[in-house]
C-alpha cells in the first residue's frame, strides 16, 4: 500500500509513501512519522493508493495512533478549505489541530520520538484506598477518612488544598498501604477554580423569539443540510435563541458548535454558555494556554464536551454527531483569516453543514451584504428576522451633530459638541453610563510639521506612527515599530512639529478636564495588555463604578450593560475614508453595532454621532436604523462597480523587501493572468485589475503590488488562479511572497 501524505510545510502537493502493514493500519486522517530529506516530520496521510509514484519511495516510518486524528468529514472539509483557498494542504491540516500536534520540529532519540507533539499532562492521584493498612497516627487516619468519602481519583494537590496539610502525611499512607498512589492524566481547565457558575437565567421566550425557536426545532428534526439567518436587531434576544437551540439539539443526541467574534471581549456570552450547560461545555480561544487549547480539544474529541463555544479556529472542532452549527454576528471581520490558509469561519462553517448535513444558524444584527442578499433575496438561507427588542423597549433615539456646524458656532474646534456634553452631565447627574466610542488607539494619530508638512513615518510601513502619551513614544501600528519623539522635524530640522489627530488616550485626559469628578475608563488593545485588564474594566462598568467609558471598536461588541443610556461617536466617518470597498458597510455596521449597546435596560438610549460627513448614505441609515434602506443603496453600488455579491473576487499580492523585483515579478504575473485569462475563461467575463501599488504600499519591510480579479464565474477564477501559481512555481518564484486572498474582507 502507499499513501499520500500532507506535511506541515508551505507546499502545494502531497507526498507519496510506502506503508508497511506491520506498522499498523494507516487510513486517511491518520498521523505519521514520515522522513522528508534529512529530517523527520509529522503528517497526514489525505489519501491511501495502490501505486508508487516515479522515482525514489520512502516510507511511513510509523503510525502515531490507532485512530485518525482526523475524521473523514474533518479531513473532507480540510481538503476543501485548502483547494478553496488555495492554500498548501498540510499547512492547512495542521491549523486545525492544537498546536503542536503536526510539526516539523520532530527529533528522533535513539529510535523515540522527541517532540511536543501530545502534550498530556499527568498528576499524581490517589486511585485506590485500602484500609485495613498497618496501624495508622491520629492524623493520618484522620486524612484517611476524608479521602475515602471522595470520588477517586483524588488529585493529591487538590487533597493537599482541602485538608491543608502536608505531602508527607500522604507519602506515609501511600507507603504504609492505606493508599494506592499514580500519574493520571488531567485536563488544564481555562476556568478559573474559584469561578462561580451562576444558575441559568432561562426567560419565557417572547412570540417572535418562540416563533423562531419552533421553526428551529422542525429543522433540527429533519435530515439533509439547512440554513437560516436571524436577523435581529440589537437586544431582540438571539442568544435566548440559540441557547434553546442548543438544549433542544443536545436532546436529540446532537452536539452543537457556536462561533463567537471574539470571546474574550464579551465573557458574559462564555458565562450563559457555562450556566446553562456546565462542565458539557468546551471554550476554545486564542487566549487559551497550549495546554489548555489542547486539553479542551481533547474533551471534544472524546465526547465529553458535547457544545463547543469559540472563536475562528472552533470551526474545526472534533465533535461527533454534530447538528447545528451556530455563527453569531455572522458579519464580524475576525472570522476571517489573514493569514494562510486565508479562509472565512462563516463559510467554512456553511461547508461543513453540507458534509455533515446539518442545520447552520447564521445570526447578526447587522448582516454582511452577501449573507442578506443570499437570504432575503434569493432564499438560499431561511430569512428570518427579530424586529423588536426585548419586552418592546424602544431602540435608542439617534442624533447627528454636524461639526462643521458645531465649528462655525462655537469657532473653534471642539473634541465633544454641546449636545453630547449636556448628554454627558445629565446621565452623570442620573448615575446613568456613557459609552465614548473613537476608533483609534493612542495620543495623537501623527507627528506633523507646520513647516514643511512632513509628517513622522514607519520606516517599515508607509503609514504615520502614531504618538503614544504614557509611553511618550512614536509607534507603529501595523508593525510595531517604537521610537523616540523628535524634538526637530526629521526633514527640515524646525521646532514647528504639533501632533495631529486625537486617539483614545488624548480623549481620556480632554474628558478627565471636563469631568474632574467623574470615574472615567478606557477600553483598547493598550489598556488590556495585561493580563486581567479587560475583566476589570468590564467588572467595574458591569457594577456601575465606571461612569464614562472611552473605547475603540471593542467596545461596540455584543456587551450587554443595562445602565448604559447613553452612547457618543465621535469621527464617525473616519474609515469612510479608506481605500476599500467595504468601508461603507463597515461603517453601517460599527455605527448600528455602538448604538445597540444603548438602552438595553430598562431606561431608553440615546445615542450621539459627530461626524463631517453627516449626508455619507452609510451614515444616514446607521441614524434611522434602516438596513433595508442602506441595502439598497449599497447593493446599486455593487452592482454598479462589479463586487460580491455580483462577482467572485480574489486579490493576489506580491510582496518582498526588493521594490525593483517586486514590481518586475508583478508586471509578469500581469502578463501571465492576461494569458492564462484568454485560455481558460470564456467571453470577456474576467477583470483584472493591476498590478497597482496596495493602499498600504509598504508593510512590515515589505513593498506591496496587488491585483485584483472579479468575475462572474468562480470556478473560472479559481482555474486561472491555480495555474498562475503553478506558472510562478515553475518560474521558482517564491512563493510565500505571494499571497493569494480569495474573497478578501479587507483590501488594504
Ligand atoms: P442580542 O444578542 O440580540 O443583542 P441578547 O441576547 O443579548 O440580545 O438579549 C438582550 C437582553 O434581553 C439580555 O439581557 C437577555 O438576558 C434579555 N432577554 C433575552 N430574552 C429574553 C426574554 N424572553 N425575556 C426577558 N429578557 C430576555
Ligand atoms: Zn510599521
Amino acid at each position: 500500500m502507499f499513501a499520500d501524505i500532507a506535511v506541515p510545510l508551505p507546499l502545494f502537493q502531497t507526498f507519496r509513501y510506502a506503508v508497511s502493514p506491520s506498522i499498523g493500519r494507516v487510513v486517511p486522517g491518520s498521523r505519521v512519522l514520515v522522513p522528508f530529506g534529512a529530517r523527520h516530520l509529522i503528517g497526514v496521510a489525505v489519501r491511501m493508493r495502490r501505486k508508487p509514484r516515479t522515482g525514489r519511495i520512502r516510507a511511513v516510518e510509523r503510525l502515531l495512533e490507532k485512530e485518525p486524528i482526523l475524521s473523514p468529514q474533518l479531513l473532507q472539509l480540510g481538503l476543501w478549505v485548502a483547494s478553496y483557498y488555495l492554500a498548501p494542504p498540510g499547512e492547512t491540516l495542521r491549523i486545525m489541530l492544537p498546536p503542536g500536534l503536526l510539526t516539523r520540529k520532530v527529533s528522533l532519540d535513539e529510535g523515540k520520538v522527541v517532540g511536543r507533539f501530545w502534550p498530556v499532562k499527568r498528576q499524581l492521584a490517589i486511585v485506590e484506598v485500602e484500609s485495613d493498612g498497618e496501624r495508622l497516627t491520629a492524623k493520618q487516619s484522620h486524612v484517611l477518612e476524608h479521602v475515602s468519602k471522595r470520588t477517586l481519583p483524588l488529585l493529591v494537590q487538590h487533597l493537599l488544598k482541602e485538608i491543608g496539610s502536608s505531602r508527607s502525611v500522604i507519602q506515609s499512607l501511600a507507603s504504609k498501604g492505606a493508599i494506592r498512589l499514580e500519574s493520571v492524566e488531567i485536563y488544564r481547565s481555562p476556568w478559573a477554580l474559584s469561578e462561580i457558575v451562576g444558575n441559568p437565567d432561562k426567560h419565557q421566550l417572547t412570540s417572535e423569539q418562540m416563533g423562531i425557536y419552533k421553526k428551529i426545532r422542525t429543522l433540527l428534526a429533519q435530515s439533509g443540510f439547512r440554513r437560516m439567518l436571524i436577523h435581529g436587531v440589537t437586544g431582540s434576544g438571539k442568544t435566548e435563541i440559540y441557547l434553546n437551540a442548543i438544549e433542544y439539539a443536545l436532546s436529540l443526541g446532537k452536539s452543537a458548535l457556536v462561533l463567537v467574534p471574539e470571546i474574550g471581549l464579551t465573557p458574559q456570552m462564555s458565562g450563559h454558555f457555562r450556566a446553562w450547560f456546565g462542565e458539557r461545555v468546551a471554550i476554545l480561544h486564542s487566549g487559551l494556554s497550549e495546554g489548555e487549547r489542547f486539553d479542551q480539544w481533547r474533551r471534544i474529541r472524546e465526547g465529553k464536551a458535547p457544545v463547543v463555544v469559540g472563536t475562528r479556529s472552533a470551526i474545526f472542532a472534533p465533535l461527533f454527531d454534530l447538528g447545528l452549527i451556530i455563527v453569531d454576528e455572522e458579519h464580524d471581520s475576525s472570522y476571517k483569516q489573514e493569514d494562510l490558509p486565508r479562509y472565512h469561519a462563516r463559510d467554512v462553517a456553511l461547508k461543513r453543514g453540507q458534509i455533515e448535513d446539518l442545520l447552520v444558524i447564521l445570526g447578526s444584527a447587522t448582516p454582511q451584504l452577501e449573507t442578506y442578499h443570499h437570504s432575503f433575496e434569493k432564499g438560499k438561507l431561511q430569512y428570518e428576522v427579530l424586529r423588536s427588542r426585548i419586552l418592546d423597549r424602544p431602540l435608542p433615539t439617534i442624533h447627528v451633530v454636524d461639526m462643521s456646524h458645531e465649528f462655525q458656532k462655537r469657532g473653534k474646534a471642539s473634541t465633544i459638541s454641546e449636545v453630547l456634553e449636556v448628554g454627558m452631565r445629565k446621565r452623570l447627574k442620573r448615575q446613568e453610563q456613557t459609552l465614548i466610542l473613537l476608533n483609534r488607539r493612542g495620543f495623537a494619530s501623527a507627528l506633523l510639521c507646520r513647516s514643511c508638512g512632513h509628517t513622522e513615518r514607519c520606516q517599515n510601513c508607509s503609514v504615520s506612527l502614531t504618538y503614544h502619551q504614557k509611553k511618550n513614544r512614536l509607534m507603529c501600528h501595523y508593525c510595531g515599530y517604537v521610537s523616540t519623539v523628535p524634538l526637530r522635524c526629521s526633514a527640515c530640522d524646525k521646532e514647528y512639529i504639533y501632533f495631529l489627530g486625537e486617539g483614545t488616550e488624548k480623549l481620556q485626559g480632554i474628558l478627565r478636564q471636563m469631568f474632574p469628578e467623574a470615574v472615567i475608563d478606557r477600553l483598547d488593545r493598550d489598556s488590556v495588555r495585561t493580563k486581567g485588564s479587560l475583566q476589570k474594566i468590564l467588572g467595574d462598568l458591569s457594577s456601575g463604578r465606571t461612569e464614562i467609558l472611552i473605547g475603540t471598536q471593542m467596545i461596540a461588541k455584543g456587551h450587554d450593560f443595562p445602565q448604559v443610556t447613553l452612547v457618543g461617536v465621535l469621527n464617525a466617518e473616519q474609515d469612510l475614508r479608506l481605500a476599500d470597498f467595504r468601508a461603507a458597510e463597515r461603517t453601517f455596521q460599527l455605527l448600528t453595532q455602538v448604538a445597540g449597546r444603548a438602552g438595553r435596560g430598562e431606561k431608553p438610549g440615546e445615542v450621539i454621532i459627530q461626524t463631517y460627513y453627516p449626508n455619507h448614505y452609510s451614515l444616514r441609515f446607521a441614524c434611522g436604523q434602516d438596513y433595508r434602506g442602506f441595502y439598497e443603496d449599497e447593493i446599486r453600488f455593487r452592482r454598479n462597480f462589479l463586487y460580491p455579491p455580483y462577482t467572485a473576487l480574489a486579490s493576489l499580492l506580491h510582496h518582498g523587501p526588493d521594490r525593483d523585483k517586486v514590481w518586475q515579478l508583478a508586471e509578469e504575473t500581469g502578463r501571465l493572468l492576461i494569458h492564462r485569462r484568454e485560455e481558460l475563461s470564456s467571453d470577456r467575463r474576467m477583470r483584472i485589475l493591476g498590478p497597482a501599488p496596495a493602499a498600504i504600499e509598504k508593510l512590515k519591510g515589505a513593498h506591496r503590488v496587488q491585483f485584483l480579479i472579479k468575475t462572474t464565474s468562480r470556478k473560472e477564477l479559481h482555474a486561472v488562479l491555480e495555474a498562475i501559481l503553478n506558472d510562478l512555481r515553475e518560474r521558482n518564484v517564491d512563493l510565500t511572497q505571494v499571497s493569494v486572498d480569495i474573497d478578501p474582507v479587507s483590501l488594504l
